[in-house]
């Protein structure tokens, strides 16, 4: 837990494409993008590495903020009605790179299932 790259993105100490910014949640363009959009949420909080730091009890509105910002996003690129996807990795068989919860937003082709 603690300080990761989204840290200094989060500071503004790296550049990020930023595509909504509140009081606690940052959403910026991913550095490798896997669709058209890929939109990386986040909260501006750095105690909450992974899924499994998240305490309904101390993060729910926090976590609300995040959805929020999910819909507003898609509402901006337009893509709230023909679809799109989040994924959350958690932890190392998911793939986690970064530990800061992240949801992973992508959109703009159509998506394949199962996920590899
Ligand atoms: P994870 O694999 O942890 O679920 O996802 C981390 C994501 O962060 C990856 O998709 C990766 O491309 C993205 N990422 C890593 N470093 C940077 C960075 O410095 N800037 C941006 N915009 N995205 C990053």
């Amino acid at each position: 837990m603690g300080e990761t790259i989204f840290s200094k993105i989060i500071r503004k100490e790296i550049p990020a494409k930023i595509v909504f910014e509140s009081e606690t949640v940052l959403a910026f363009r991913d550095i490798n993008p896997q669709a058209p959009e890929h939109i990386l949420i986040i909260p501006k909080i750095n105690d909450i590495a992974r899924v499994t730091d998240i305490d309904g009890n101390r993060h729910s509105k926090l976590l609300g903020e995040m959805f929020d910002a999910v819909n507003t996003i898609a509402k901006e690129l337009g893509i709230d009605k023909d679809g799109f996807r989040l994924v959350i990795n958690n932890g190392e068989n998911a793939g986690q790179d970064v530990e800061h919860l992240h949801i992973h937003m992508l959109g703009g082709r159509k998506m394949t299932w199962p996920p590899g």
